[in-house]
């Protein structure tokens, strides 16, 4: 993969960079700032380099059309605080405001072209409208740095195209994420442990189908759980259930066994009435679930088992929390697999959004994991071992 140095003396030159912006608002307020304080790395290097930093970045849904609501300005605001210099906000994605916006850069300043997503080329399924759109963005900049970790797996104009158009490199952020990933699933030192998690198996079936070729150890906890047990011919109440999946589970856990791959199942489980905060919680085994009750975390004794396999693996990465983490009573699985891995003397990589965001919310400090990734569904991809086409194109 390419890098900034790449670029060569980047002074004096206009240079865009594709950022992960898409941060959460409530009320046009930014509640959470970890994917702006991800970025500045980056855009401080490329600052100190005396580069013109030109910055492409989306923010929700607005589907090709401007809308006011997903306007960057207060993501414009909060990154001017943080690198503490003044950003200016274009008012248009590449017309009349972006041009001038651009051409009032000085060396080492930096603007901001409004959310890529009002412009509908963006994200098209048509080559040609993409390639437009490129086309505009490269009249803005003279090289391009991809450093939006968590749009790497779109084929979109400000990630893809534009790279086929200038010399293009990878930013800071992606070059950690892509060598954290990659030694976590190319190449890991073992005992190497993979834990998922999380609501359903189908979101993780390429992983799972993956990933049984190359860990030592598969550990399943979360709502997906409920679908093996089922597949073992266990009754699982009220619990999440995809009982369309269960034929090509068996398959997971026949392979399982043919390649003595130690795949780990809850061997008990928290259980409730039902899915609420204040729900009463009792435990039972993993075979003894009641009709009328429903698994909302894993129990102590699978905690137990999954910490000690997990403690003792050289590599692990984890995505998917091991119950409803958001509720207190169901959240103590999730605890302890985030404990296991903070502790143990391993290389461990956390990929998945809600996971990260339970890591952070149980209070553990994110300096005690070798890699917590920013992007849910790029690191999915990556450890489902597909080719990301925003990290292909910086290879060729
Ligand atoms: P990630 O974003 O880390 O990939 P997912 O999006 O797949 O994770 O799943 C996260 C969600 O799964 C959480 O909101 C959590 O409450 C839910 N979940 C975990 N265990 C269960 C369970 N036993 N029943 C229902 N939902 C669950
Ligand atoms: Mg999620």
């Amino acid at each position: 993969m390419r890098t900034i140095d790449s670029l060569g003396d980047l002074r004096g030159k206009r240079v865009l960079v594709r950022s992960d912006f898409n941060v959460p608002l409530k009320d046009g307020v930014i509640t959470d700032d970890g994917r702006i304080r991800a970025a500045l790395p980056t855009l401080t290097r490329l600052v100190e380099a005396g580069a013109k930093v030109v910055i492409m970045a989306h923010l929700g849904r607005p589907k090709g059309k401007v809308d006011p609501a997903f306007s960057l300005a207060p993501v414009a605001a909060r990154l001017g605080e943080l690198i503490d210099a003044p950003v200016t906000l274009a008012g248009d994605v590449v017309g009349e405001s972006a041009h001038a916006t651009v051409a009032g850069l000085n060396d080492g300043e930096i603007a901001l072209l409004e959310n890529v997503r009002y412009d509908a080329r963006e994200t098209s399924k048509v080559d040609e409208e993409r390639a437009e759109l490129a086309a505009a963005y490269a009249e803005l900049g003279d090289a391009f740095v991809s450093d939006g970790f968590g749009v790497v797996h779109r084929k979109q104009a400000s990630v893809y195209d534009i790279a086929k158009l200038v010399p293009s490199a990878a930013g800071l952020l992606v070059f950690k994420e892509i060598e954290s990933l990659r030694k976590a699933t190319d190449n890991p030192e073992r005992p190497y442990g993979v834990v998922l998690g999380g609501s359903k198996v189908s979101d993780k079936l390429g992983v799972i189908a993956n990933l049984l070729k190359k860990a030592d150890r598969l550990f399943i906890g979360g709502g997906m759980a409920f679908t093996f047990l089922a597949a073992k011919g266990y009754s699982v109440g009220k619990s999440l259930l995809e009982e369309d999946q269960i034929e090509t589970v068996k398959g997971y856990i026949a392979e399982a066994a043919e390649r003595g791959v130690d795949l780990v199942l809850p061997i008990d489980v928290v259980v409730a009435p039902e899915f609420a905060a204040d729900a009463p919680a009792t435990v039972v085994d993993a075979d003894a679930i009641p009709a009328d009750q429903m698994g909302l975390d894993i129990g102590p004794r699978s905690r137990a088992l999954f910490a000690e396999k997990i403690t003792s693996a050289k590599t692990v990465a984890w995505n998917g929390p091991m119950g409803v983490f958001e509720f207190p009573a169901f959240a103590e699985g999730t605890k302890a697999v985030a404990r296991a891995l903070s502790e143990g003397d391993m290389f461990s990589v956390i990929g998945g959004g809600d996971s990260a965001a339970a890591v952070r919310l149980l209070g553990f400090d994110e300096k005690t994991f070798s890699h917590i990734s920013t992007g849910g569904g790029a690191s999915l991809e990556l450890l489902e071992g597909k080719t990301l086409p925003g990290i292909a194109v910086l290879e060729d």
